[in-house]
């Protein structure tokens, strides 16, 4: 496994597949805190970045590949998590600079500041019910798996997944399921399950 810019294009082709096959689950987790949309909203933006990743060089570089996605989820994804997560592939793009590949050092850089561009932009703390309770985690774990990246990918992942369970207990301090109060306990924060995908994605990308 080596992540340059195919395994990056790889990776968010299967993101786009995966978040097309899961589309109906995502958003049945918003139906009950939120406004039944979150997998429509994520499968409207990747299935935009399939349709631009084409018009990538063979060459891009890790960076290329996530600014597209930056960009394009930005334009096409509305409401809490386009922004978030388009937030969150520009600096991680910032991160990969000029790399043609990243080692698990460089890997701990990139998810770490996707998941610093969450939270400046969202000003979510863990425990808040939200995707940071799954980005966290998974940095954590990516960063303390050592120099493999594999092993840091699928540390990231199964951190991810996680956290995304984990939020189930937990009242909303943060976007719509935040009004809920109470009534939010017991339900899975879409956003942290759609970053368990995001990350179990790359964990399976070789
Ligand atoms: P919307 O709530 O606008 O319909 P989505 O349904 O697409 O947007 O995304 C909802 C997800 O966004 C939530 O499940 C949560 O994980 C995430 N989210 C909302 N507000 C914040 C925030 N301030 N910080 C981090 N994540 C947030
Ligand atoms: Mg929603
Ligand atoms: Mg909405």
């Amino acid at each position: 496994m080596t992540l340059d810019g195919a395994w990056t294009r790889r990776w968010v082709e299967a993101v786009a597949a995966e978040v097309s096959r899961r589309k109906a689950e995502l958003t049945a987790l918003d139906r009950a805190i939120g406004d039944a949309d979150h997998g429509e909203n994520l499968d409207r933006g990747f299935q935009a970045v399939l349709g631009k990743l084409d018009a990538l060089d063979d060459g891009a570089t890790p960076a290329a590949v996530l600014r597209l996605v930056a960009t394009t989820l930005i334009s096409t994804v509305g409401g809490a998590a386009g922004p978030l997560y388009g937030t969150a592939f520009l600096k991680a793009s910032m991160a990969a600079g000029d790399r043609d590949e990243l080692d698990a050092p460089a890997l701990v850089e990139v998810l770490t500041a996707a998941r610093d561009g969450i939270v400046a932009r969202g000003k979510a703390e863990s425990g808040d019910k939200t995707m940071v309770d799954a980005w966290t985690p998974a940095v954590e774990a990516a960063s303390a798996a050592g120099d493999d990246v594999r092993a840091a990918l699928a540390a990231a992942a199964a951190a991810a997944a996680e956290g995304a369970v984990a939020t189930e207990p937990l009242v909303a301090h943060k976007g719509r399921a935040s009004y809920l109060g109470e009534r939010a306990v017991g339900h899975r924060d879409p956003g942290a399950e759609s970053t368990a995908l995001i990350l179990a994605a790359a964990a399976e990308t070789t």
